[in-house]
C-alpha cells in the first residue's frame, strides 16, 4: 500500500511493516487497560457482595450482584483472550509468520490484517468454516 508495487505484499515484507507493529501494540494497550479497569470493576462487585452481607441468599440485591459479577467474569475472559491473541500475532511478527493464512498458507491481504490484526485466516478460508462471525 502505498509503495507503487503492483506485485502482492508477501508474508515476509510484513514483518517490516511498522504500522501493523503499532497497531498491534495500540490494541495491546488498550486491552490491558480495559483488564484493569475490568478487574477493578470486578473488585467493588466482590465488595458490594461483602457489604451486603452473609445473607445474599435472600437479599434482593444478591442476584443482581451475582448477575454483575458473571458479567464482569465474562468480558474479562473475553479481554484476557484478546491479550493473549495480541500477543501471539506479536510473535508472529517478530518471527516473520505473521500475515499467512494457516488454513491455506496464503498471505492474507494487508487490509483485512488492519481491520483484524489478530486473524489467521484469509476471506476464503473463514467462509468456508462459517465458524467465525467475521
Ligand atoms: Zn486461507
Amino acid at each position: 500500500m502505498g509503495l507503487g508495487r503492483s506485485a502482492a505484499v508477501s508474508a515476509l515484507a510484513m514483518t517490516d511493516r511498522p504500522e501493523l507493529r503499532a497497531l498491534l501494540d495500540a490494541e495491546r494497550a488498550s486491552t490491558e487497560a480495559q483488564i484493569a479497569s475490568l478487574t477493578r470493576t470486578f473488585d467493588d462487585v466482590v465488595e458490594s457482595i461483602e457489604d451486603v452481607g452473609n445473607d445474599d441468599e435472600h437479599d434482593p440485591d444478591g442476584s443482581t450482584i451475582a448477575f454483575e459479577r458473571a458479567q464482569v467474569i465474562a468480558l474479562l475472559q473475553q479481554a484476557r483472550a484478546n491479550l493473549a491473541a495480541l500477543d501471539a500475532a506479536i510473535e508472529r511478527l517478530a518471527s516473520g509468520r505473521y500475515g499467512v493464512c494457516e488454513v491455506c498458507g496464503r498471505d492474507i491481504p494487508i487490509e483485512r490484517l488492519e481491520a483484524l490484526p489478530t486473524t489467521q485466516r484469509c476471506v476464503a478460508c473463514v467462509e468456508v468454516r462459517r465458524s467465525r462471525p467475521w
